[in-house]
Protein backbone atom coordinates (compact mmCIF):
# COMPACT_ATOMS: atom_id res chain seq x y z
CA UNK A 1 0.00 0.00 0.00
CA UNK A 2 1.37 3.19 -1.16
CA UNK A 3 0.95 5.61 1.91
CA UNK A 4 1.11 9.65 1.24
CA UNK A 5 3.24 12.08 3.26
CA UNK A 6 -0.10 13.62 4.87
CA UNK A 7 -1.41 10.54 6.16
CA UNK A 8 -1.02 9.83 9.71
CA UNK A 9 0.06 6.39 10.53
CA UNK A 10 -1.17 4.64 14.08
CA UNK A 11 -0.36 0.91 15.05
CA UNK A 12 -3.08 -1.33 15.52
CA UNK A 13 -0.44 -2.89 18.27
CA UNK A 14 -0.43 0.47 20.12
CA UNK A 15 -1.35 0.25 23.97
CA UNK A 16 -4.50 1.92 25.00
CA UNK A 17 -2.77 4.73 27.01
CA UNK A 18 -1.06 6.00 23.71
CA UNK A 19 -3.92 6.08 21.62
CA UNK A 20 -4.37 9.11 19.28
CA UNK A 21 -0.24 9.87 19.79
CA UNK A 22 0.45 7.99 16.67
CA UNK A 23 3.35 9.70 14.56
CA UNK A 24 4.29 13.61 15.46
CA UNK A 25 3.27 16.07 12.74
CA UNK A 26 7.03 16.55 12.24
CA UNK A 27 7.92 13.93 10.84
CA UNK A 28 5.23 14.10 8.49
CA UNK A 29 5.55 17.83 7.99
CA UNK A 30 9.54 17.46 7.41
CA UNK A 31 8.71 14.69 5.08
CA UNK A 32 6.38 17.23 3.00
CA UNK A 33 9.50 19.58 2.91
CA UNK A 34 12.13 17.02 1.65
CA UNK A 35 9.57 16.25 -1.15
CA UNK A 36 8.43 19.75 -2.04
CA UNK A 37 12.20 21.78 -1.49
CA UNK A 38 10.40 23.78 0.64
CA UNK A 39 11.43 26.16 3.78
CA UNK A 40 11.55 24.19 6.80
CA UNK A 41 9.80 26.67 9.44
CA UNK A 42 8.09 23.34 11.32
CA UNK A 43 10.33 21.90 13.21
CA UNK A 44 12.31 24.23 15.20
CA UNK A 45 16.39 23.57 15.02
CA UNK A 46 19.19 25.96 14.09
CA UNK A 47 20.36 25.50 10.60
CA UNK A 48 23.81 26.69 12.18
CA UNK A 49 26.26 24.60 14.54
CA UNK A 50 27.41 24.99 17.80
CA UNK A 51 30.07 27.08 19.11
CA UNK A 52 33.61 25.77 18.23
CA UNK A 53 35.05 25.12 21.54
CA UNK A 54 32.00 22.99 22.68
CA UNK A 55 31.98 20.97 19.56
CA UNK A 56 35.83 20.24 20.12
CA UNK A 57 35.53 19.60 23.94
CA UNK A 58 33.07 16.75 22.56
CA UNK A 59 35.54 15.93 20.28
CA UNK A 60 38.67 15.39 22.27
CA UNK A 61 36.63 13.96 24.78
CA UNK A 62 35.76 10.64 22.15
CA UNK A 63 39.12 11.14 21.09
CA UNK A 64 40.78 10.91 24.55
CA UNK A 65 38.96 7.55 25.48
CA UNK A 66 35.70 8.65 27.65
CA UNK A 67 33.72 6.59 25.31
CA UNK A 68 32.30 4.09 28.05
CA UNK A 69 29.44 4.42 30.69
CA UNK A 70 29.35 8.07 32.41
CA UNK A 71 28.45 8.12 35.98
CA UNK A 72 24.48 8.12 36.44
CA UNK A 73 23.53 11.29 37.17
CA UNK A 74 26.02 12.96 34.55
CA UNK A 75 29.62 13.29 34.62
CA UNK A 76 30.91 15.75 37.60
CA UNK A 77 31.81 18.36 35.33
CA UNK A 78 29.08 19.09 33.99
CA UNK A 79 26.73 18.79 36.54
CA UNK A 80 29.18 21.39 39.05
CA UNK A 81 28.69 23.68 35.86
CA UNK A 82 24.65 23.55 35.64
CA UNK A 83 25.32 24.16 39.12
CA UNK A 84 27.38 27.37 38.54
CA UNK A 85 25.56 28.47 35.71
CA UNK A 86 22.39 28.34 37.82
CA UNK A 87 24.06 30.90 40.69
CA UNK A 88 25.85 32.98 38.00
CA UNK A 89 22.80 33.51 35.88
CA UNK A 90 19.82 33.15 38.32
CA UNK A 91 21.28 33.70 41.76
CA UNK A 92 20.11 30.40 42.55
CA UNK A 93 22.64 28.32 44.84
CA UNK A 94 22.43 24.33 43.65
CA UNK A 95 24.20 21.01 45.32
CA UNK A 96 25.92 19.85 41.94
CA UNK A 97 25.69 16.40 43.52
CA UNK A 98 22.80 16.30 45.20
CA UNK A 99 20.18 18.47 43.05
CA UNK A 100 21.66 17.81 39.77
CA UNK A 101 20.71 15.16 37.05
CA UNK A 102 21.84 15.31 33.58
CA UNK A 103 19.17 13.45 31.40
CA UNK A 104 18.79 12.89 27.17
CA UNK A 105 17.32 16.32 26.51
CA UNK A 106 15.04 18.30 28.22
CA UNK A 107 12.43 15.23 26.66
CA UNK A 108 13.31 12.83 29.26
CA UNK A 109 14.00 15.03 31.92
CA UNK A 110 10.08 15.51 31.31
CA UNK A 111 9.42 12.06 30.98
CA UNK A 112 10.92 10.74 33.80
CA UNK A 113 9.64 13.43 36.32
CA UNK A 114 6.26 12.37 34.90
CA UNK A 115 6.83 9.28 35.34
CA UNK A 116 8.37 9.24 38.71
CA UNK A 117 5.62 11.42 40.42
CA UNK A 118 3.02 10.38 38.93
CA UNK A 119 0.43 7.38 39.90
CA UNK A 120 -1.96 6.30 38.04
CA UNK A 121 -5.09 8.47 38.11
CA UNK A 122 -2.70 11.77 39.28
CA UNK A 123 -3.62 14.72 37.55
CA UNK A 124 -1.45 16.76 36.02
CA UNK A 125 -2.30 20.51 35.23
CA UNK A 126 -0.55 22.18 32.07
CA UNK A 127 -1.40 25.10 29.70
CA UNK A 128 -2.76 24.68 26.31
CA UNK A 129 -0.75 24.95 23.62
CA UNK A 130 1.51 22.84 24.81
CA UNK A 131 4.82 21.02 24.04
CA UNK A 132 4.03 18.10 22.00
CA UNK A 133 5.76 15.74 24.32
CA UNK A 134 3.56 16.70 27.45
CA UNK A 135 -0.02 15.04 26.81
CA UNK A 136 2.14 11.52 25.66
CA UNK A 137 4.62 11.21 29.03
CA UNK A 138 1.46 12.17 31.32
CA UNK A 139 0.04 9.14 29.51
CA UNK A 140 2.93 7.25 29.45
CA UNK A 141 3.24 7.64 33.34
CA UNK A 142 -0.68 7.03 33.49
CA UNK A 143 -1.47 10.44 34.56
CA UNK A 144 -4.14 12.33 33.54
CA UNK A 145 -3.59 15.86 31.91
CA UNK A 146 -5.66 18.89 32.74
CA UNK A 147 -5.15 22.46 30.85
CA UNK A 148 -5.94 25.79 30.86
CA UNK A 149 -6.20 27.71 27.73
CA UNK A 150 -3.84 30.44 26.40
CA UNK A 151 -5.78 32.94 24.57
CA UNK A 152 -4.39 36.24 22.52
CA UNK A 153 -5.08 39.37 24.86
CA UNK A 154 -4.15 42.16 22.70
CA UNK A 155 -0.76 41.70 21.51
CA UNK A 156 0.21 38.99 23.58
CA UNK A 157 -1.04 35.33 24.58
CA UNK A 158 -2.31 35.05 28.48
CA UNK A 159 -3.91 33.09 30.34
CA UNK A 160 -7.42 33.21 32.65
CA UNK A 161 -5.71 32.86 36.58
CA UNK A 162 -9.41 31.50 37.19
CA UNK A 163 -9.32 28.74 34.85
CA UNK A 164 -6.15 27.99 35.86
CA UNK A 165 -7.70 27.38 39.45
CA UNK A 166 -10.17 25.73 37.93
CA UNK A 167 -8.16 22.90 36.33
CA UNK A 168 -6.46 22.20 40.02
CA UNK A 169 -8.73 19.58 41.39
CA UNK A 170 -7.41 17.03 44.95
CA UNK A 171 -6.07 14.19 42.27
CA UNK A 172 -3.85 17.28 40.65
CA UNK A 173 0.00 16.81 42.01
CA UNK A 174 1.74 18.48 39.23
CA UNK A 175 1.94 21.96 37.32
CA UNK A 176 4.07 21.45 34.03
CA UNK A 177 4.86 24.90 33.10
CA UNK A 178 6.82 26.66 30.36
CA UNK A 179 8.31 29.66 30.17
CA UNK A 180 9.62 31.28 27.61
CA UNK A 181 6.85 29.04 26.07
CA UNK A 182 7.04 26.34 23.14
CA UNK A 183 4.92 27.14 20.77
CA UNK A 184 3.25 30.79 21.21
CA UNK A 185 6.61 32.38 22.85
CA UNK A 186 4.95 33.91 25.89
CA UNK A 187 6.57 34.38 28.65
CA UNK A 188 5.18 34.39 31.72
CA UNK A 189 4.76 37.96 33.45
CA UNK A 190 5.92 38.76 37.04
CA UNK A 191 1.96 38.58 37.92
CA UNK A 192 1.43 35.65 35.96
CA UNK A 193 4.35 33.71 37.65
CA UNK A 194 2.97 34.79 40.82
CA UNK A 195 -0.70 33.18 40.28
CA UNK A 196 0.99 29.85 39.09
CA UNK A 197 2.93 29.77 42.55
CA UNK A 198 0.11 31.29 44.86
CA UNK A 199 -1.66 28.07 43.19
CA UNK A 200 0.75 25.59 43.83
CA UNK A 201 1.67 26.60 47.48
CA UNK A 202 -2.70 26.75 48.28
CA UNK A 203 -2.51 23.07 46.73
CA UNK A 204 0.97 22.16 48.01
CA UNK A 205 2.01 20.85 44.25
CA UNK A 206 4.82 20.34 42.75
CA UNK A 207 6.08 22.33 40.05
CA UNK A 208 7.99 21.24 37.20
CA UNK A 209 9.44 24.12 35.51
CA UNK A 210 10.54 23.39 31.43
CA UNK A 211 12.90 26.11 31.05
CA UNK A 212 14.58 24.92 28.00
CA UNK A 213 14.63 28.76 26.48
CA UNK A 214 16.22 30.59 29.51
CA UNK A 215 18.93 32.18 27.24
CA UNK A 216 15.93 33.03 24.48
CA UNK A 217 14.25 35.86 26.41
CA UNK A 218 13.79 38.91 24.13
CA UNK A 219 11.90 41.35 26.31
CA UNK A 220 13.79 41.59 29.70
CA UNK A 221 15.34 39.03 31.66
CA UNK A 222 14.26 35.33 32.21
CA UNK A 223 12.95 34.61 36.19
CA UNK A 224 12.86 30.76 36.95
CA UNK A 225 10.06 29.78 38.96
CA UNK A 226 12.28 28.37 41.35
CA UNK A 227 13.55 31.80 42.39
CA UNK A 228 9.88 32.56 43.47
CA UNK A 229 9.38 32.64 47.72
CA UNK A 230 8.24 29.31 48.93
CA UNK A 231 8.60 27.22 45.31
CA UNK A 232 12.06 26.12 44.92
CA UNK A 233 11.16 23.34 47.67
CA UNK A 234 8.82 22.73 45.50
CA UNK A 235 9.80 23.11 41.80
CA UNK A 236 12.14 20.89 39.50
CA UNK A 237 13.49 23.12 37.00
CA UNK A 238 13.96 21.17 33.73
CA UNK A 239 16.58 22.89 30.85
CA UNK A 240 19.17 21.85 28.10
CA UNK A 241 21.75 22.08 25.70
CA UNK A 242 19.93 22.14 22.71
CA UNK A 243 18.37 25.54 22.32
CA UNK A 244 21.28 27.05 24.04
CA UNK A 245 23.72 26.32 22.40
CA UNK A 246 22.33 25.11 18.90
CA UNK A 247 22.65 21.67 19.10
CA UNK A 248 19.13 19.85 19.59
CA UNK A 249 20.78 16.71 17.77
CA UNK A 250 22.88 16.12 21.26
CA UNK A 251 20.22 15.84 23.88
CA UNK A 252 22.13 16.66 26.57
CA UNK A 253 19.52 18.39 29.29
CA UNK A 254 18.90 18.47 32.93
CA UNK A 255 17.00 18.89 35.88
CA UNK A 256 17.54 20.39 39.15
CA UNK A 257 15.39 20.65 42.29
CA UNK A 258 15.20 19.70 45.75
CA UNK A 259 17.76 16.62 46.75
CA UNK A 260 14.72 14.13 47.47
CA UNK A 261 12.53 15.54 44.23
CA UNK A 262 15.81 15.14 41.81
CA UNK A 263 16.54 11.34 43.67
CA UNK A 264 13.15 10.47 42.68
CA UNK A 265 13.30 11.16 39.08
CA UNK A 266 16.92 9.07 38.88
CA UNK A 267 14.65 6.16 39.86
CA UNK A 268 12.60 6.08 36.37
CA UNK A 269 15.83 7.55 34.65
CA UNK A 270 18.63 5.27 35.58
CA UNK A 271 15.61 2.53 33.95
CA UNK A 272 14.77 4.60 30.75
CA UNK A 273 18.34 5.39 29.55
CA UNK A 274 20.62 4.58 32.48
CA UNK A 275 22.95 6.67 31.53
CA UNK A 276 23.28 9.93 29.03
CA UNK A 277 25.65 10.19 25.88
CA UNK A 278 29.18 11.14 27.98
CA UNK A 279 31.31 12.90 25.47
CA UNK A 280 28.75 15.69 24.57
CA UNK A 281 28.67 16.40 28.22
CA UNK A 282 32.02 17.35 28.27
CA UNK A 283 30.91 19.50 25.22
CA UNK A 284 28.03 21.07 26.99
CA UNK A 285 29.78 22.19 30.47
CA UNK A 286 32.21 23.86 28.46
CA UNK A 287 29.28 26.11 27.05
CA UNK A 288 27.64 26.21 30.07
CA UNK A 289 31.43 28.69 31.18
CA UNK A 290 31.46 30.29 28.19
CA UNK A 291 31.63 34.39 28.45
CA UNK A 292 28.28 36.38 28.44
CA UNK A 293 29.27 37.61 25.14
CA UNK A 294 28.32 34.15 24.22
CA UNK A 295 25.00 34.54 25.33
CA UNK A 296 24.42 38.17 24.83
CA UNK A 297 24.92 37.87 20.97
CA UNK A 298 23.00 34.22 20.59
CA UNK A 299 19.92 36.43 22.34
CA UNK A 300 20.81 39.04 19.57
CA UNK A 301 20.58 37.23 16.88
CA UNK A 302 17.58 35.32 17.40
CA UNK A 303 15.65 38.20 18.30
CA UNK A 304 16.29 39.82 15.11
CA UNK A 305 15.20 36.82 13.31
CA UNK A 306 12.23 37.05 15.77
CA UNK A 307 11.60 40.67 14.04
CA UNK A 308 12.61 39.89 10.78
CA UNK A 309 10.00 37.28 10.20
CA UNK A 310 7.09 38.83 12.65
CA UNK A 311 7.48 41.74 9.71
CA UNK A 312 6.84 39.22 7.19
CA UNK A 313 3.73 37.96 8.47
CA UNK A 314 2.40 41.39 9.48
CA UNK A 315 2.63 42.33 5.81
CA UNK A 316 0.67 40.07 4.94
CA UNK A 317 -2.00 40.86 6.72
CA UNK A 318 -1.55 38.86 9.61
CA UNK A 319 -1.58 40.04 13.56
CA UNK A 320 1.50 38.67 14.78
CA UNK A 321 1.03 38.78 19.25
CA UNK A 322 4.41 39.04 20.45
CA UNK A 323 6.96 36.00 20.99
CA UNK A 324 8.53 37.66 24.15
CA UNK A 325 10.99 34.39 23.87
CA UNK A 326 11.58 31.41 22.24
CA UNK A 327 12.02 30.17 18.76
CA UNK A 328 8.48 30.17 17.39
CA UNK A 329 5.49 32.94 16.05
CA UNK A 330 2.05 32.26 16.31
CA UNK A 331 -0.72 33.22 13.70
CA UNK A 332 -4.18 33.11 13.04
CA UNK A 333 -4.86 32.23 9.61
CA UNK A 334 -8.59 32.92 9.60
CA UNK A 335 -6.98 36.53 9.25
CA UNK A 336 -5.62 35.00 5.54
CA UNK A 337 -9.14 33.91 4.53
CA UNK A 338 -8.36 30.15 6.02
CA UNK A 339 -10.47 27.95 8.45
CA UNK A 340 -8.67 25.00 9.14
CA UNK A 341 -5.03 25.25 9.81
CA UNK A 342 -3.98 21.90 9.22
CA UNK A 343 -5.19 21.88 5.29
CA UNK A 344 -3.24 25.28 5.28
CA UNK A 345 -0.07 23.82 6.77
CA UNK A 346 -0.39 20.90 3.83
CA UNK A 347 -1.34 23.15 1.06
CA UNK A 348 1.87 25.64 2.23
CA UNK A 349 4.88 23.73 0.75
CA UNK A 350 3.54 23.74 -2.75
CA UNK A 351 1.65 27.11 -3.21
CA UNK A 352 4.27 28.96 -1.35
CA UNK A 353 7.19 26.73 -0.77
CA UNK A 354 7.46 26.57 2.85
CA UNK A 355 6.38 24.63 5.69
CA UNK A 356 5.06 25.16 9.28
CA UNK A 357 3.03 23.45 11.88
CA UNK A 358 -0.80 23.60 13.07
CA UNK A 359 -0.64 24.90 16.27
CA UNK A 360 -3.99 22.35 16.63
CA UNK A 361 -1.59 19.15 17.25
CA UNK A 362 -0.71 21.40 20.69
CA UNK A 363 -3.80 21.70 22.02
CA UNK A 364 -6.02 18.67 24.18
CA UNK A 365 -9.16 19.72 22.07
CA UNK A 366 -7.93 20.73 18.75
CA UNK A 367 -11.01 22.54 17.80
CA UNK A 368 -9.64 25.25 20.11
CA UNK A 369 -6.36 25.39 18.36
CA UNK A 370 -8.09 25.33 14.79
CA UNK A 371 -6.85 28.43 12.78
CA UNK A 372 -3.56 28.66 14.69
CA UNK A 373 0.27 27.93 12.86
CA UNK A 374 3.44 27.98 14.17
CA UNK A 375 6.23 29.77 12.68
CA UNK A 376 9.65 28.83 13.42
CA UNK A 377 12.37 31.91 13.29
CA UNK A 378 15.48 30.05 14.75
CA UNK A 379 17.00 29.89 11.14
CA UNK A 380 19.88 31.88 8.90
CA UNK A 381 18.86 35.34 8.03
CA UNK A 382 19.05 34.14 4.39
CA UNK A 383 16.80 31.55 4.80
CA UNK A 384 14.37 34.20 6.91
CA UNK A 385 14.67 36.45 3.97
CA UNK A 386 13.82 33.62 1.13
CA UNK A 387 10.76 32.92 3.40
CA UNK A 388 9.69 36.06 3.97
CA UNK A 389 9.96 36.91 0.45
CA UNK A 390 7.75 33.47 -0.70
CA UNK A 391 4.90 34.62 2.05
CA UNK A 392 4.17 37.50 -0.44
CA UNK A 393 2.49 34.86 -2.37
CA UNK A 394 0.17 34.22 0.01
CA UNK A 395 -1.18 37.65 -0.72
C1 LIG B 1 12.92 21.61 22.48
C2 LIG B 1 12.09 21.52 23.70
C3 LIG B 1 12.26 20.48 24.62
C4 LIG B 1 13.17 19.30 24.35
O1 LIG B 1 14.48 19.55 24.54
P1 LIG B 1 15.56 18.41 24.22
O2 LIG B 1 16.72 18.81 25.04
O3 LIG B 1 15.81 18.45 22.76
O4 LIG B 1 14.98 17.11 24.64
C5 LIG B 1 11.52 20.49 25.77
N1 LIG B 1 10.64 21.47 26.02
C6 LIG B 1 10.42 22.48 25.15
C7 LIG B 1 9.43 23.53 25.48
C8 LIG B 1 11.13 22.52 23.96
O5 LIG B 1 10.89 23.49 23.06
Amino acid sequence: MVRVASEPVESGFLAQRLHGFGTTIFAEMSALAAETGAINLGQGFPDTDPPGEVAEAAVKAIREGFNQYPPGPGIPELRAAIAAHQERFHGLPVDADREVLVTTGATEAIAAALISLVDPGDEVVTFEPYYDSYAASVAMAGGVLRVATLRVEGERWAFDPDELRGAVSTRTKILLVNSPHNPTGKVLTAEERQVVADVAIEHDLIVVADEVYEHLVYDGDHVPMASLPGMAERTLTISSGGKTFQCTGWKVGWIIGPADLVSAVRTSKQFLTYVSGGPLQYGIAVGLGLGDDYFDALRAELRERRDQLAVGLADVGFDVPRAEGGYFLTTDVAQVGAYDARQFCLDLPRRVGLVAIPSSVFYADPAKGRTYVRWAFCKRPDVIATAVERLQRLR
